[in-house]
């Protein structure tokens, strides 16, 4: 089965619904996980909420989704970051709000653990470095690790004591005792790379074998909504650029 890995959408509604569009016309997806951060900085997070839910996607929650929900403060958001978790609670209804505040920080599919942050600090923690990764892995039972929050596309593959980044196309991981992995799909409604393309990956649990998939939306369309809402231009401008 084909797993759809997404991550950090960030209430981005043309790049989640390329990202599902390019999935499914290139791949038989089964599942779709969500690795926190739905919504936060975007001008669409109901509808993207509501797509999320149409899918029937599993989702963890990210600082973001926690935020809007009231279950941790902004007190260590950016003020664009605080900005954007109140007008998210301005324009979403109580339904989408309990919803948020009922998702889990981390959960188990199919032996992979799914995390925004990381194991010790679910929607806190950067994993931006070889020894965080090699920390993190260490604080799982499961083969696979899943983790989103840096924006970055990633793998990590850890054989023993030895842990390698792997630059983010392909991987082929063998289950046997003491390998690991752990990927970031990057982020689906505001990639930090350089590249403005929205950002994924497809888990084939069969094959054993992680892809990152890159795919082109309308950045003006999303910018141009950002704009309308009223929220801070930083965010709209951020979008074509990738940063
Ligand atoms: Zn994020």
């Amino acid at each position: 089965m084909n797993v759809l890995l997404l991550s950090d959408i960030h209430s981005n509604l043309p790049a989640l619904e390329a990202v599902l569009e390019d999935a499914n016309t290139t791949f038989d997806i089964g599942e779709t996980w969500a690795l926190g951060d739905l919504v936060g900085y975007g001008a669409e997070p109901a509808e993207c909420l509501s797509l999320l839910t149409e899918i029937d996607a599993v989702a963890v929650a990210g600082n973001h989704d926690l935020a809007v929900a009231g279950t941790i403060s902004t007190a260590d958001f950016n003020h664009v970051a605080a900005a954007a978790v109140s007008w998210t609670k301005g324009v979403l209804d109580g339904g989408y709000v309990e919803h948020l505040r009922g998702l889990p920080v981390t959960l188990e599919r199919h032996g992979i653990t799914l995390v925004h942050g990381s194991p010790r600090a679910p929607v806190w923690e950067y994993v931006d470095r070889e020894d965080v990764a090699a920390s993190a892995l260490n604080d799982v039972d499961t083969v696979g690790l899943a983790v989103g929050h840096t924006h970055f596309p990633v793998i990590y593959e850890q054989r023993g004591r030895e842990i390698e980044r792997v630059q983010p196309v392909t991987l082929q991981w063998h289950s046997v005792a003491g390998s690991k992995f752990l990927v970031n799909p990057g982020s689906v409604g505001q990639p930090r790379d350089r590249d403005p393309r929205a950002s994924y990956a497809v888990i084939d649990l069969d094959a054993e074998s992680i892809t990152h998939m890159r795919v082109e939306y309308d950045v003006e369309l999303a910018a141009g909504k950002i704009r309308e809402a009223g929220l801070p231009t930083f965010l709209a401008d951020r979008l074509r650029v990738g940063m």
